[in-house]
């Protein structure tokens, strides 16, 4: 499947502008001129590849990329990736055609990571409505709320499951409690570094509620420790940012863990 784009609106369009999907034509086969340098065969996440890079923006594995996907391009991603891993199952040497199980596989696949696994990455923050925090009898202590994780190593696309507590002192606004796990699992489904992922959750936080005093520790399992390399069934690793009081007042931190104690005698990970 190969699509035509128009590369120079690509090149020099307004780069404020969030990729359309009209933005690119089809030319049919024989109408007009086919070796106008403004057109060329290729794929639209070739297209939409380009344009982040004249836009200086990263595309890692844990980064949000849906300034340029809409739901349209979406589905045109969805249709590019089946092509792709319909190769993959080809290059593996599974017989596609005869094995009814791996009929579906390659669309199941892309549209698993673009739905599902890697939907962080495609979908724009959840929306976390702020509540002012100001009145003279407003909450002053620690909050601290404990969110399940799925997400996935960006190395060997293996899954990710763990939970992070995310601790904050109040600031002036507060949030709806639902939302540090939404904001969580936003970050987490994408191919993540728990280490970045810790980092990630923090500031996503800090810019929705305003909280300097924040602190997030994870706890997950990693199945490439599990399913391959060293198949390691009990291993658990844990990382903790810190921030604010937090780090510099030894009280906020013992607070903060003995609440993470107090969390799991309730819901043992
Ligand atoms: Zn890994």
């Amino acid at each position: 499947m190969t699509q035509k784009f128009k590369l120079d609106n690509l090149i020099n369009g307004d780069q404020r502008e969030p990729f359309r999907i009209d933005e690119h034509v089809t030319i049919e086969k024989g109408a007009g001129d086919m070796s106008d340098k403004n057109y060329e065969e290729g794929y639209l996440a070739d297209a939409i590849r380009f344009k982040m890079r004249r836009d200086n923006k990263r595309f890692w594995a844990g980064d949000n990329v849906s300034d340029y996907v809409t739901e349209d391009i979406k589905h045109k991603l969805i249709d590019e990736a089946t092509e792709a891993f319909e190769l993959v199952l080809d290059r593996l040497l599974i017989d596609r055609d005869t094995d009814p199980n791996s009929k579906g596989t390659a669309r199941r696949l892309a549209k698993m990571y673009f739905n599902e696994i890697m939907a962080g990455r495609y979908e724009p923050a959840p929306d976390a409505t702020a509540f002012p925090n100001d009145s003279a009898d407003r909450y002053e202590g620690m909050l601290v709320v404990r969110s399940e994780l799925r997400s996935m190593c960006s190395h060997h696309h293996q899954p990710v499951s763990g939970v992070a507590y995310i601790g904050i002192i109040a600031a002036e606004k507060l949030i709806g409690l639902s939302k540090y796990t939404r904001i969580a699992q936003w970050c987490a489904r994408r191919g993540t570094l728990q280490e970045e992922l810790a980092n990630d959750i923090a500031r996503e936080i800090e810019k929705a509620t305003g909280a300097k005093d924040l602190g997030v520790h994870i706890q997950a399992t990693h199945g490439c420790c599990e399913n391959r390399g060293i198949m390691s069934h009990s291993s658990l690793t844990q990382t903790t940012v810190l921030k604010g009081s937090f780090k510099e007042d030894p009280g906020a931190k013992k607070e903060f863990f003995d609440n993470i104690k107090l969390q799991q005698e309730f819901a043992p990970r």
